[in-house]
């Protein structure tokens, strides 16, 4: 497993120096999370043992058995959907959340930080590509939601997170992701992450302006 693993990391890695290159940036740029999801155990150890320190998880039962069978380096990333039951759990384990998307969800994540002393470092999702199926904010709700999450105590508003559709549509909403982000940065400086962009896109992304990825299947093969 290690050698396509290595083999996969260092094809992903040249990749995204050339993207980088384009728009005047370099591969340490990008901040990269390696979506573990349906992974196992020995898959994140063995990418830990490559250079990778950020995993992404998308449901609060498996974050919790893999963060209490893994060295306390890691750096967890809740990338799924979030629910209220589960906002403890979450709270938890997770040093950053890319999901935050309404009120009750944000006050939830900031009660059960507060309990146990812990600032959690947060992105709101938006809804790009505006269909009703996918969760996020609607874009023109942003900057007034972006208010509320940065007041909170125990949150650290660090940007957004989309998905754009793929197809047609990427590369526009990829670019209405931009300027969405440099408004909310114009705000709020610190919310200097832009995470957008997975296997089918991450290219795509890093050219339009993200700094923030997330890949799974080309890192760790199909789920
Ligand atoms: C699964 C997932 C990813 C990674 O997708 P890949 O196609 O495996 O790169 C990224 N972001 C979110 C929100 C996901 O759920």
């Amino acid at each position: 497993m290690r050698k396509e693993l290595e083999t996969n990391i260092n094809s992903l890695e040249l990749k995204i120096a050339k993207a980088s290159k384009t728009v005047s940036k370099n591969l340490g740029d990008i901040f990269l999370i390696a979506v573990s999801k349906k992974k196992n155990i020995e898959h994140i150890r063995t990418a830990q043992n490559l250079g990778i320190n950020n995993f992404g998880e998308n449901y609060a039962q498996e974050l919790e058995e893999k963060a209490n069978n893994i060295d306390e380096n890691v750096c967890w990333h809740f990338i799924g959907p979030l629910q209220s039951n589960k906002a403890k759990i979450i709270s938890k384990y997770a040093d950053w959340i890319h999901t935050i998307d309404r009120k009750k969800i944000a006050d939830k994540i900031n009660e059960e930080c507060k309990k146990i002393n812990k600032i959690i470092n947060a992105c709101i999702q938006v809804n790009i590509s505006n269909e009703s199926t996918k969760s996020g904010i609607n874009p023109e709700n942003l900057m007034i939601f972006a208010k509320y999450v940065d007041s909170m105590e125990n949150i650290n508003l660090k940007g957004i997170m989309v998905l754009p559709s793929l197809g047609e549509n990427n590369k526009k909403q990829m670019q209405d992701s931009k300027l969405l982000h440099e408004k909310l940065v114009s705000v709020f400086p610190h919310a200097e992450y832009l995470s957008m962009g997975t296997t089918n896109d991450f290219e795509t992304a890093i050219v339009s302006g993200s700094n923030m990825i997330r890949v799974g299947e080309l890192i760790f093969g199909k789920r």
